[in-house]
């Protein structure tokens, strides 16, 4: 069942009654032929929002109650700590009602420090290659979701956060980027991803309950409403101020992965970071740089010349660069448990919560793979390091002898 384009008739700004009404209206025209709900929460403002707006519509009777509930809260263990905690809040919020919560994580060796740090997969850079959204966010929802679902009878109807606003609904896009208008990294994959997944297809409907509203709804929602005894009494303020409090409605922001290194810039950590209150957390800036740093040349390993693959074909890009040598996963590891550390101690010393950036179990993983000489797949570790001067090698097998011996450059 697709959702219907509820901007066909003619667009005009929406008021935010008006914006709750339209959400009422899909939830009642598309919820009730499911008797079990999901909602795809990552603890950034546009899923929380969908989150408590929902639970205050069902406690209030303005919807019916599906026959089950699960809250599903995707912890990639890379959340902005404001918001990982507000999160926390909201869940004991979520479970005091009775509502059932899932913590869904990606098995050890899949997080994204794990993974980078210990196996040596080079940290994302684009959008094509985005390994991580795939690992922290949608695989472990999947298996969640395959759990799930295989003690229910019937269609779950998972609920998510994406949000796109006017304009784009009157364009018909559905982005599934995460760097673009402040959208929250993964939303836009759990709506259009999951349904089609193996496992999961024909079980699984998506709804974005909230995909006409503007941005400037939701703050108001997070600060003003959903505080409120009326609306709920939900934490959500935290989540607004952790954006840059009264100018939160000014601000569009993604919400993301401490140090994402697929956004320009840090535009969320910035605005925690002009609150005196969150100052403490500066040296998280230090975050993302490293991962530019990690990416150089210097650090990495790089094919030789041509590399067959399993299928007997050339690969496409010959001398590629690949893994992390061991001295960078060691630098690299050194450097965060040390940001960690500074972070720490000045939080002791506030009274302020702690950042969890690599745990004792995810610290000694990456020391135990390091030391089993971990590479990733398609990589033995003797290949030379990326900086190596060497012959240039064509997808075709043409190779173009290098014009310079290594002493004279
Ligand atoms: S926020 Fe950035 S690092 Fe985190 S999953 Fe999304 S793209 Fe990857």
């Amino acid at each position: 069942m697709n959702q219907a384009d509820i901007f066909a008739a003619g667009a005009k700004r929406l008021q935010m009654t008006d914006s709750i009404e339209m959400t009422i209206q899909s939830l009642l025209a598309y919820g009730a032929s499911h008797d079990h709900w999901g909602i795809a929460w990552s603890g950034g403002k546009d899923s929380s929002a969908t989150l408590t707006l929902i639970i205050w519509l069902l406690d209030t009777g303005r919807v019916p109650r599906p026959q089950t509930l699960t809250v599903f809260y995707a912890d990639t263990r890379q959340e902005l700590l404001p918001l990982a905690h507000a999160a926390q809040q909201i869940i004991d919020e979520l479970r005091e009602r009775g509502i059932q919560v899932e913590v869904v994580t990606a098995p050890l060796d899949k997080r994204f420090m794990v993974y980078i740090l210990g196996r040596g997969v080079p940290p994302p850079n684009n959008n094509t290659l985005r390994w991580c959204t795939r690992q922290i966010k949608i695989d472990p929802m999947q298996h969640a979701l395959e759990q799930r679902i295989s003690e229910l009878d019937g269609q779950v109807l998972m609920i998510t956060g994406v949000r796109q606003g006017e304009s784009a609904i009157r364009d018909q896009r559905i982005e599934m980027s995460c760097s673009k208008d402040g959208a929250e990294c993964g939303q836009g994959w759990y709506q259009k991803v999951l349904p089609e997944a193996k496992g999961l297809r024909g079980r699984l409907a998506t709804l974005a309950p909230l995909l006409h509203w503007r941005v400037c709804h939701v703050w108001e929602w997070l600060r003003h409403w959903a505080p409120g005894a009326e609306f709920g009494d939900w934490s959500t303020a935290a989540i607004a101020e952790a954006y840059g409090g009264d100018e939160a409605e000014e601000i569009n922001a993604r919400t993301g992965c401490t140090g994402c290194p697929l956004v320009d810039s840090d535009m969320a950590l910035d605005n925690i970071l002009l609150n005196p209150q969150w100052a403490y957390l500066a040296p998280l800036k230090r975050i993302k740089p490293l991962w530019r740093e990690l990416r150089l040349p210097k650090h990495r390993l790089r094919k030789a010349g041509l590399e067959i693959l399993k299928s007997g074909k050339a690969a496409a890009n010959p001398q590629r660069m690949g893994p992390l040598t061991f001295e960078a996963r060691r630098m690299g590891l050194t450097t965060i448990l040390d940001i960690q550390d500074e972070v720490n101690v000045a939080a002791r010393a506030a009274g302020r919560p702690m950042v969890d950036l690599i745990n004792t179990e995810e610290e000694a993983r990456i020391r135990e793979l390091i030391e089993l000489g971990t590479w990733p797949d398609g990589w033995d570790g003797d290949e030379p390091i990326a900086t190596t001067v060497m012959d240039t090698v064509y997808a075709n097998g043409a190779v173009q002898p290098r014009l310079f011996s290594e002493t004279e450059l």
